[in-house]
C-alpha cells in the first residue's frame, strides 16, 4: 500500500493549510486518488521514483492518496483528518504487506504538533507490529521519537533545491525490498543542537554541499544513512536537524553515523548564513547586469512561500522602484490585483494597492498606477530539474509593471521555482537584467545555471533569514536558535 500526506508547517505563519490547498497542491502535483498516483512517475518526486523502482518487482500495489500544499500556517483539522483517514482505511481494508509513505517530517495540524508522528502511530496501531512501513522525508523534516519509533525505515533527500526525490524514492523502495526478504534493519539516529538556517542548507555550496556528498561514501553498501537540516519554523520541542541511518550491522551504522555527527557539529561556525539588505543588493545585482549578457536573481529570501511566507511582502518592489532599475519580480499572492487586472484588460492600467504583509514594518501594501502587459490563466508545467513535470495552476494571474518593474501577480500562493511560471506571466527571464524570485534555494535548480550570479536579500518578511529572529516558546532547553547562537533557557 502506497500514499502520500505532505505538509512543511511554520507554525509563525498566519495561512493555515486547509483541504483546498491540498486539492490545488500550490506548486506540488495535485492531490489525487488510486490508479492516479501512477501519473506522478511522470514528476520528480519520492512516489513517482518509488513506483518506477517497484515495477521490477512482482508486488500488488494499493495506490491510496497522495496530497500536499504549499508550507503555511497548522494544517487544519478537517483538512488532516480527511486525508489521513483515507489512508488509515484504506489501511483497515488493504490489509497490506508492506506500506509506503511519501512524507514530508515537519506538519503540524491545529491539532498535533506532529502530525507525521500521529499518523504512523495510528497507522501501526491498525497493521500491528510485522508490517514493514517506510517513509521517505523531506531535507527539512523535523525529525520526532513517534516518527523513528513507528516506521522501520526512513529516507531523507540529499539535495536543496529538492533535485533527488525521485532517487530517494527509489533507496525506499530498495529498503523496503530488504524488509520484506526478511533482513533486519538496525536504527540509529540523534538531534543536532542547532537550528540550521533555511539558505545554510543549500546543497550547492558551503557545508550543505560537503555533508550531503558525504552520506553515500559514508554509509557504503549497506548502510542508508539521512541527515534532515529540519525546518526552522516549526515552534514544539522536537524542531532541528537530525541525523539517522539503518543497516544490518548495527556497530557499523553507529560508527557511520558518529562520523556524520562530528562533522556537522565540528563546523557548527559554517551554518551560519548572510544576506544583504534590499538596496545594498539591488545595486550590487546593477553592477554586475550592466553589460552582462544574462540576468542577476535575487532571492527574496524573507518572503518565500516554500517556507510558509505569504509571497505578499513589498520591500523588494518598494527598492527596485526606487532604484529605477529595469527588472522583474515574481510571484505576488495577490487575488485581488489580478482580478482588477483581468477586469481592466491587457494593455490597459489599473491604480491599485499592491500585496502588503500585516504586521510588518516595510511590507505595506504598494500603491501605484500599473500598465497590465500580460494575462494568463496561470497554468504551467514545470521544465527543471525541482519537480519537473509538476503542472501548476496559479489561477487567474497578470503581469503589472510599473516604470521598468515587471510583477507578476498569481491568485494562487506558489513559490517561483521555475522560469516556466516567468513565461507564463509573460516575461522572459533571458531578457531581464535582475530577477527578484520570491524563494530561498530552490529556484537556483533551474535558474543559476543561466544566471550572471545569484543574490540573497532580507527585505522585511516573515520568515527571519535568521531564525534566532522568531519568538521561539517550545524548543527545548539548550537548543541553540541558529548556529553559534542564543540557547533556549
Ligand atoms: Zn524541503
Amino acid at each position: 500500500m502506497v500514499a502520500g500526506f505532505q505538509h512543511e508547517t511554520n507554525t509563525f505563519a498566519a495561512t493555515p493549510a486547509a483541504y483546498d490547498s491540498f486539492v490545488n497542491g500550490e506548486g506540488f502535483p495535485a492531490l489525487r486518488r488510486g490508479e492516479a498516483l501512477y501519473e506522478l512517475e511522470k514528476v520528480n518526486i519520492a512516489m513517482g521514483g518509488f513506483l518506477i523502482a517497484m515495477r521490477a518487482h512482482d508486488c500488488d500495489i494499493v495506490p491510496v492518496i497522495w496530497a500536499a500544499a504549499c508550507p503555511s500556517g497548522r494544517v487544519t483539522r478537517d483538512a488532516y483528518e480527511r486525508i489521513t483517514g483515507e489512508i488509515l482505511d484504506a489501511a483497515r481494508a488493504a490489509r497490506p504487506d508492506a506500506i509506503y509513505l511519501d512524507l514530508h517530517g515537519a506538519m503540524a495540524a491545529e491539532h498535533h504538533d506532529d502530525g507525521e508522528g500521529e499518523l504512523l502511530t495510528r497507522l501501526r496501531a491498525i497493521v500491528g507490529s510485522e508490517v514493514p512501513i517506510v517513509v521517505t522525508l523531506d531535507l527539512h523534516a523535523n525529525v520526532t521519537e513517534r516518527m523513528m519509533s513507528t516506521v522501520d525505515a526512513a529516507v531523507g533527500l540529499r539535495t536543496y533545491p529538492h533535485v533527488d526525490m525521485a532517487e530517494t524514492g527509489g533507496r525506499a523502495a530498495a529498503l523496503l525490498l530488504r524488509l520484506c526478504s526478511g533482513e533486519r534493519l538496525h536504527q540509529q539516529w540523534r538531534r543536532i543542537p542547532f537550528l540550521i538556517p533555511v539558505n545554510s542548507g543549500c546543497t550547492e555550496m558551503g557545508p550543505a554541499r560537503d555533508v550531503y556528498r558525504s552520506l553515500g561514501p559514508l554509509g557504503g553498501d549497506s548502510t542508508c544513512l539521512s541527515f534532515a537540516a529540519g525546518f526552522p519554523a516549526t515552534d514544539f520541542p522536537e524542531c532541528g536537524p537530525a541525523v539517522w541511518g539503518y543497516g544490518d550491522d548495527a556497530d557499523a551504522v553507529r560508527s557511520a553515523l558518529d562520523t556524520l555527527y562530528e562533522d556537522i557539529v565540528r563546523r557548527e561556525a559554517d551554518w551560519q548564513v548572510s544576506s544583504l539588505p534590499p538596496a545594498v543588493a539591488i545595486a550590487a545585482a546593477s553592477r554586475m547586469a550592466d553589460g552582462a549578457t544574462r540576468p542577476v536573481v535575487i532571492a527574496d529570501t524573507q518572503d518565500n512561500p516554500g517556507a510558509g511566507g505569504d509571497a505578499r511582502t513589498t520591500g523588494m518592489l518598494r527598492a527596485l522602484v526606487d532604484a529605477r532599475v529595469s527588472a522583474a519580480l515574481a510571484a505576488m499572492w495577490d487575488p485581488t490585483a489580478a482580478a482588477a487586472a483581468h477586469g481592466a484588460g491587457a494593455g490597459r492600467t489599473v491604480s491599485i494597492t499592491l500585496g502588503g504583509h500585516p504586521g510588518i514594518l516595510g511590507a505595506e501594501p504598494f500603491e501605484g498606477t500599473f500598465v497590465v502587459e500580460h494575462l494568463s490563466d496561470g497554468r504551467c508545467r514545470f521544465e527543471g530539474p525541482m519537480m519537473r513535470g509538476t503542472e501548476v495552476d496559479s489561477g487567474p494571474s497578470a503581469c503589472l509593471r510599473i516604470g521598468e518593474v515587471r510583477i507578476g501577480v498569481t491568485s494562487r500562493k506558489v513559490q517561483l521555482v521555475d522560469r516556466s511560471q516567468l513565461r507564463m506571466l509573460g516575461i522572459h527571464p533571458e531578457r531581464e537584467q535582475i530577477i527578484v524570485v520570491k524563494s530561498s534555494v530552490h529556484f537556483r535548480a533551474d535558474f543559476a545555471p543561466g544566471a550572471e550570479a545569484v543574490l540573497v536579500a532580507a527585505a522585511p518578511g516573515p520568515i527571519p533569514a535568521n531564525p534566532a529572529d522568531l519568538p521561539w516558546r517550545r524548543l527545548p532547553p539548550g537548543m541553540r536558535t541558529s548556529p553559534l547562537g542564543p540557547a533556549m533557557p
